[in-house]
């Protein structure tokens, strides 16, 4: 449980902590559930809406967005939120840098959980692209590509030729581009390493396209391509303001409760 009466500066009073979850990852699910669980705590968990059946969440949960930063200036202040924890994906820039914005312009405390990001292995070979983007532009050379990068930056990779992509996605995509294949996949991790690299090798995969997201959920894919021997065209993870960001949920907890200003 939350301690009582020693939350970070700005929320010593007898009110309980506000706290307004940023949510959209597996890390998330579990704080929501911690944080539910304490009666410390007064807790507003948001989803951006984009997956149909969410995992489950427990007491208040918002969906939809809030209207960029002046929407969030204002919910933060109708609400009377005291802590923002943004446990957004590492790739969702916009709402953190929305986040952060409000946060500082409304004087409560922002922390930020962001897990760390893989780094190559000896065995691993990997290459580097800046941004989604870039990586449409490093193709050269492949033609069956396992395009795993979720679906929302699909159109980055719209103008792309000759190539044969594998697009795997929780939800159904509108991806056609105009001078490739596209063979989809609906489904939803985690997968296992094996399963994996039956994928890859059923569909003849010569380069995997992934976002650097970090943590265990999806890391699958990375030890199959390990496996086989198969190139990684890892895209980097946008730069972000620096913030009071904590790798795992226990060091966040454990600042909420010492009420450290790291
Ligand atoms: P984004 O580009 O940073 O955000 C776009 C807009 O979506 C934001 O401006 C905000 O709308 C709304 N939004 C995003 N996350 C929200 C949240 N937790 N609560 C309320 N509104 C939110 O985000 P994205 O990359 O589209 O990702 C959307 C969601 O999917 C995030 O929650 C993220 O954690 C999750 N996700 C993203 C990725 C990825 O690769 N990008 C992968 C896995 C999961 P308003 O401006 O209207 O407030």
């Amino acid at each position: 449980m939350i301690g009582k009466g020693v939350w970070s500066a700005g929320a010593m009073t007898d009110m309980p902590p506000r706290i307004l979850l940023l949510a959209g990852t597996e890390e998330a699910v579990r704080l929501n559930r911690l944080l539910a669980e304490s009666a410390d705590v007064s807790l507003i968990t948001s989803l951006a809406g984009r997956t149909r059946d969410p995992a489950k969440l427990t007491g208040d949960v918002i969906t939809g967005g809030f209207g960029g930063q002046s929407g969030l200036d204002a919910f933060l202040r109708q609400q009377s939120i005291t802590h923002v924890i943004d446990a957004t994906h590492p790739f969702a820039a916009q709402i953190t840098s929305s986040a952060i914005k409000a946060a500082t312009s409304a004087a409560i405390d922002y922390l930020r959980l962001e897990r760390r990001p893989w780094t190559a292995t000896a065995e691993d070979n990997w290459i580097g692209a800046a941004s989604v983007a870039k990586a449409a532009g490093k193709l050269e050379g492949f033609r069956n590509i396992f395009l795993s990068i979720g679906r929302q930056e699909l159109s980055a990779f719209r103008e792309v030729r000759g190539k044969q992509f594998l697009v795997r996605s929780i939800e159904p995509v509108a991806f056609d581009p105009a001078g490739s294949t596209v063979t989809f996949l609906q489904d939803r991790g985690p997968f296992s390493m094996d399963a994996e690299r039956a994928l890859m090798k059923e569909h003849r995969i010569e380069l995997v396209v992934s976002k650097n997201s970090g943590g265990s959920a999806t890391y699958a894919k990375i030890e199959a391509a390990r496996n086989l021997g198969l190139p990684v065209l890892m895209i980097e993870r946008p730069e972000q303001p620096a913030c009071r960001t904590f790798e795992d949920i226990d060091s966040l907890l454990q600042a909420l409760r010492l009420g450290r200003s790291t």
